[in-house]
């Protein structure tokens, strides 16, 4: 029984993973860096030989998890590729918006990209297995009964970090699995905290994301959304505007409701227009169409409908004037150049009585990790095409993470006492506090970082 890691480097990028058990292979996730363009942002796939892969497993739909799966299939078309039916439809979406940034990327760099089309993400998507949560399924995605048996099996739980998230357990040569994907233990505004079974596991595989810091004492998430309602209204009464970057998936939504609950509380004015872009919304709607089937907070709240907003979308979104009172809630996340957050940071950002809150995480290289470091009237350079302007906005940042805490993590690692334990998805300093705290607690486990395209014997 092996694991193999994919992601080319000790940090949070395309997340893939293989593994070789009871005389099969099955790969974990297929995700495509976020700031890569053409191969360097892509898994190791080489190391599978064309055929080699029996299925594979989609844990959610953010881009660093599905962003290759198109090219995992195409080198490995017998695959079926399993995920919730929420991940499925979620999924569609976020390929072929993939596929459209590609290709614009194309035009301004002439990159190595698209790194697949339209009617690959098309043939892709055909063969997704749809499976649901909690109910045991084989390899080839035959659900199994209560005793029914299986060299191989695997079962959904859901992972409270987006819609559709989950992490998969595995049993395989009378061995438990169990790989927890993307993870947050706590309540967020729409997403449920994550259920995982609690009983003893031999292998955990286990995201580490914020591993590089410890809950400010005293922390909570309602304290947290009280803060934000206090600075929004602070910035209206002063006569600016808010940008918000967020992750056009799972964030846009969370923000969505939390916005609904400010206007239900009276803590927000509702004459003060929400924004959001195109993605966010399209993605929005899914949300909406399943608010009555799914396990989440606010069940029959239908956010197109009960939290009014504006879509900006298109070519001419990002010449939408700029206005007062106004919230800009758009993606990316990162303020990734050429997106509507970079754009309306770089239109607000002088302005005084304006502010930018940031409310999810940000790789400290991208545009927005590095407008975030800023001090005030530093000048930060948004985009390399732009000169460098003076960051003179109010700034703030919020703790609404999609991610579980490290305190949180580590109780579950102690709750299921695995022998080995093999930490992914975080950077060095991250996984390192993980490996340095997991050692400690568990002496008779062994805790790893997996070196990149390496088999490491389970
Ligand atoms: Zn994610
Ligand atoms: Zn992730």
């Amino acid at each position: 029984m092996t694991f193999t890691r994919l992601t080319r480097d000790i940090e949070i990028g395309a997340n893939s993973y293989a593994l070789d058990l009871a005389g099969h292979r099955l790969v974990l996730d297929c995700g495509l860096h976020p700031q890569h363009d053409g191969r360097a942002g892509t898994p190791l796939l080489d190391r599978l030989a064309p055929g080699s892969v029996d299925a594979a497993v989609l844990t959610h739909a953010h881009h660093d998890h599905i962003g290759c799966l198109p090219l995992l299939q195409r080198h490995q078309p017998q695959a079926p590729v399993f995920m919730t039916e929420a991940t499925r439809l979620l999924g569609d979406v976020m390929l072929h918006n993939s596929v459209n940034v590609m290709m614009r990327r194309q035009e301004e760099l002439a990159a190595e990209v698209p790194l697949f089309t339209h009617g690959e993400a098309t043939i892709a998507t055909k063969r997704w297995r749809p499976v649901p949560l909690e109910t045991r399924f084989d390899i080839t995605g035959e659900r199994l009964g209560p005793h029914g048996e299986s060299p191989i099996s695997l079962e959904f739980f859901d992972a409270g970090h987006i819609l559709g998230s989950v992490g998969v357990r595995i049993c395989a040569e009378g061995r438990m699995i169990f790989y927890t994907g993307d993870v947050q233990f706590d309540d967020q505004t729409i997403s449920k905290a994550a259920a995982f079974p609690a009983e003893p596991i031999d292998v955990l595989i286990m995201e580490t994301t914020r591993g590089d810091r410890a809950t400010e004492p005293g922390f909570t998430r309602a304290g947290e959304e009280q803060r934000l309602a206090t600075a929004m209204r602070e910035v209206f009464d002063a006569g600016g505007a808010v940008l918000i970057p967020t992750f056009a998936l799972g964030k846009t939504q969370e923000m969505l409701a939390m916005f609904h609950e400010f206007h239900r509380d009276g803590l927000l004015r509702s004459d003060c227009p929400i924004y959001i872009s195109g993605l966010g919304a399209k993605l929005t709607e899914i949300h909406d169409r399943l608010a009555g089937q799914t396990r989440r907070q606010h069940p029959g709240l239908r956010l197109a409908d009960e939290v009014p907003h504006y879509v900006l979308a298109g070519q001419s979104a990002e010449f939408e004037p700029l206005k007062s009172r106004r919230i800009y809630a758009l993606s990316s996340g990162m303020m990734i150049e050429h997106t509507l957050s970079n754009t309306f940071a770089r239109r607000l950002m002088e302005n005084p009585k304006s502010a930018i809150f940031f409310v999810g995480y940000c790789d400290p290289q991208t545009p927005g990790g590095i407008l975030r470091q800023s001090a005030p009237s530093e000048l930060v350079q948004l985009d390399a095409a732009v000169p460098p302007q003076p960051r003179n906005c109010r700034l703030e940042r919020f703790d609404f993470s999609g991610h579980a805490s490290r305190e949180n993590l580590r109780a579950y690692a102690n709750k299921v006492r695995p022998k080995k334990i093999l930490l992914v998805h975080g950077d060095a300093e991250a996984s390192g506090w993980f490996r340095e705290a997991l050692s400690a607690d568990l002496p008779e486990c062994e805790v790893l970082i997996p070196p990149a395209g390496e088999a490491i014997e389970l």
